[in-house]
């Protein structure tokens, strides 16, 4: 016989776990308080565009998330991008990405409104 098991809440947690389990044979039902599923990585709508909650970022490194989007079959409805993320601090700019490495070691940046401009154009 099947076994039935209840998750409460469909946010990143509940929803992966369900889709284990379910590839695992058991019967899953996953209860979710709210109208829209995703919890805090959920999207609401404006203008006809859906947009995160809040911010999020899935680094290709990470391994679990990118098996899960090869397991979901969703492979080709992710697109990869390079992301402008970096910090200033005590005058100089930190990579929290690759972009800006170039601009912190030769210290050739003038503005990061500028570095930006020109890597994405
Ligand atoms: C500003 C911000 C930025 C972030 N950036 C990143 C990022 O870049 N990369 C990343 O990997 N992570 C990021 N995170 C973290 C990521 O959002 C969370 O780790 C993840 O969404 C948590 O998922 P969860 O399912 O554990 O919890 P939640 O998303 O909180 O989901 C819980 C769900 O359970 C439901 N629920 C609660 N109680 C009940 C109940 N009694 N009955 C029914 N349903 C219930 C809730 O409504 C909700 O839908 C960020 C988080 C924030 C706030």
């Amino acid at each position: 016989m099947t076994k039935k098991v209840a998750i409460v809440g469909a946010g990143f947690t509940g929803l992966s776990l369900g889709f284990d389990l379910s590839k695992s044979g058991f019967d899953v039902t996953i209860y979710e308080k709210c109208e829209a599923i995703g919890g805090l990585a959920s999207t609401f709508e404006t203008d006809g565009q859906k947009l995160e909650r809040f911010y999020h970022h899935w680094f290709t490194s990470d391994q679990n998330v990118m098996t899960l989007i090869k397991d979901l079959g969703k492979e080709s409805s992710i697109r990869i991008r390079n992301t402008n993320t970096g910090m200033y601090y005590a005058n100089n700019f930190y990579k929290l990405s690759s972009l800006l490495k170039k601009y912190v070691v030769d210290k050739s940046y003038k503005n990061i409104d500028e570095i930006i401009m020109k890597e994405t154009n």
